[in-house]
């Protein structure tokens, strides 16, 4: 099956639907996703989004860039973070203005509440920044894109699973997709193509990520041989659910929640003396876990309180309803009764696909843009979140870079050539698709990704070293090696998800390496990436990104330096 669109978008997340509405505007659209589309992650966000609209306090969007390039440890390109909170504004009123329902203040306006790292006057005292809709504000906002969506030229295709992106030279020609009801693989081909596929959590044991996040766009590209940037970084955040990794928001610190150890002890207060529980998410979950490693865990667990008994009845339900549904329903416990048993869970994905402030995806560290691919959301990296993102600027990067991505898409008008060998062009998908049947090893993928997750929580996650980190390129090796021997006894076409499963494992394999591959290359610690054998920032040496490629199976490091446009490095402290 064969179909032609001016834009194809795959990735039904509020950077697919915000890039789908603008790009709708000069032409055809088509909307892939390997889930229905209101089921993608970006409706799981609880928190809220960034916006310096000051509706509750004094605020301006200067104070945002300042946070944003302080809360990126200096690593995010400062022009970018620039576009994206001066925009923030416009961004939120024009959701309001779609018909997202936004919670109010008692006067009418759009209401905001406090989250780490956002803060007033350059880091004076915490601000309230994130508008919400109560604590399902990514739900919100997914179901008024959507509606939108509907009402214009954009045509959805649910559960559609992107195996391919059809490249000739430099040049995006679409992407190749098998349609999961029926296993045929299609071809989807257009002027330009927009990846907008989501982050990649599963790569861990324990996230907050949906099954879906699995990373799959950028591992089809570094297996094109073009790059990855600042894989090393990924955000735990604090406080997820114990055992179960299920997010609870930092909206429930914004609200008055505290963190305390097995002592009792509100232990933020030894390390962000100033703004406390509500530091950015990397100081915060070092904090954690080392508490838990010094013995100070709760009844020698490896876990601690999250307190939200000082917060008031009233608030808990109206503002974190989710919240107390989860800890009752997962883990039977009242929040206004008991503290929750938190630990940091795999959260965001600072690093992905480059490209330049409208979604060009770079070829390499240069700048170079490959023609018609584009990239936007938490698969790309632009970069405004560098080193450690600040909470609720994902939902605001997805919505600004998705529109801008959307209308520099719309507007490339030469369409690719005439494909007079249409079939062609799905080889190599039927190709993977008939090896992977033709398997006759005795693995099985859900085994081998337990191992992976593990590995990669062990020896890759909040605390790194070089010893464990080489442990882990050993280990996904063979864990590439066992991958090779998945056979699927389900030998049919028709929702074949035992065969979807063995794919989506080699994309994280494959980004496993990149990830512990970049963070045994940086001799540094940077936000989200802390190295106890460096524990330093070293700007003098690595204030860079780093770019990953894969050339003949190996890794391949290159560098490109940070933006600095008015705000030079200094030492973090909150
Ligand atoms: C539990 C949770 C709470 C969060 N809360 C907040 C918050 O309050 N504020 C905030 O700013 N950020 C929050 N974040 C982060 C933020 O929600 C995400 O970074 C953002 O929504 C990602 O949006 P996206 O459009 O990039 O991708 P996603 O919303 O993840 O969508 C990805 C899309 O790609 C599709 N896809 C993927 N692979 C394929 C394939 N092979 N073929 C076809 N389709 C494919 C998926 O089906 C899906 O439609 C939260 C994240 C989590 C996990």
């Amino acid at each position: 099956m064969f179909h032609s669109f001016d834009t194809l978008v795959i990735g039904s997340g509020l950077s697919g639907l915000s890039a789908a509405i603008e790009a709708s505007k000069y032409g055809s659209v088509a909307v892939i996703a390997k889930l229905y589309p209101t089921r993608c992650h970006s409706s799981a966000a609880q928190g809220g989004i960034a916006a310096a609209l000051g509706n509750e306090e004094p605020d301006s969007p200067e104070w945002h860039v300042y946070d944003t390039i302080k809360g990126s440890d200096y690593l995010a390109d400062q022009d970018a973070v620039r576009t994206m909170c001066e925009d923030a504004v416009g961004t939120v009123i024009g959701l309001e203005h779609l018909g997202v329902p936004f919670s109010r203040t008692p006067g009418g306006k759009i209401a905001q509440r406090r989250f780490g790292g956002h803060t007033r006057e350059f880091g004076s005292a915490a601000v309230r920044r994130a508008c919400y809709c109560a604590d399902r504000t990514g739900l919100a906002i997914v179901t008024t894109l959507y509606e939108q969506g509907q009402s214009r030229d954009i045509r959805f295709f649910p559960e559609f699973h992107v195996l391919d992106v059809l490249m000739e030279g430099n040049r995006c020609l679409g992407a190749a997709a098998i349609e999961i009801r029926t296993g045929q693989v299609c071809a989807f081909t257009a002027r330009a193509t927009i990846l907008a596929t989501g982050g990649y959590g599963r790569v861990f044991r324990t996230t907050s990520n949906a099954i879906q996040s699995t990373g799959d766009l950028p591992a089809i590209l570094l297996e094109k041989g073009l790059p990855l940037e600042d894989m090393e970084f990924f955000q735990f955040h604090p406080t997820g659910l114990y055992g179960l990794g299920i997010l609870v928001t930092e909206g429930a610190r914004g609200e008055g929640g505290i963190l305390v150890n097995g002592e009792g002890e509100r232990f933020m207060e030894r390390y962000a003396p100033h703004i406390k529980d509500l530091a950015p998410r990397d100081m915060v979950s070092r904090a954690i876990i080392t508490e838990i490693r010094e013995g100070r865990g709760v009844n020698g667990k490896d876990l601690v309180y999250l307190d939200l008994r000082a917060v008031p009845a009233k608030t808990l339900s109206e503002r974190l309803p989710e919240i107390m549904n989860f800890c009752r329903t997962y883990m039977g416990v009242d929040p206004a009764v008991s503290p929750i048993p938190v630990v940091p869970t795999a959260h965001y994905a600072m690093g992905g696909i480059p490209t330049d402030r409208d979604g060009r995806v770079l070829e390499n560290e240069t700048g170079v843009a490959a023609h018609g691919l584009f990239a936007a959301g938490e698969c790309a990296c632009v970069s405004v979140h560098g080193a450690n993102r600040l909470g609720c600027n994902s939902l605001l990067d997805t919505v600004v870079f998705g529109r801008r991505t959307g209308e520099a898409a719309g507007k490339i008008k030469d369409m690719p050539g005439a494909f007079s060998e249409k079939e062609k062009l799905l080889e190599p998908a039927k190709n993977m698709l008939s090896e992977i049947f033709g398997r006759r090893g005795d693995e099985k993928a859900g085994a081998v990704k337990k191992d992976l997750q593990e590995l990669m929580m062990h020896r890759c996650s909040v605390f790194r070293n070089e010893a464990g980190l080489k442990e882990a390129m050993r280990g996904i090796e063979e864990l590439k090696e066992r991958a090779r021997h998945i056979s699927v006894s389900d030998r049919g076409k028709r929702f074949n998800t035992e065969v979807l499963d063995a794919i989506e494992l080699g994309r994280l394999i494959d980004l496993a390496q990149t990830i512990a591959g970049s963070a045994l290359e940086r001799k540094e610690s940077r936000g989200a990436h802390s190295r106890e054998d460096y524990p330093e920032r070293d700007d003098k040496n690595w204030l860079k990104h780093s770019f990953v490629f894969k050339r003949q199976g190996a890794l391949e490091f290159r560098y490109k330096p940070v933006t600095i446009a008015g705000f030079p490095p200094k030492k973090r402290e909150y």
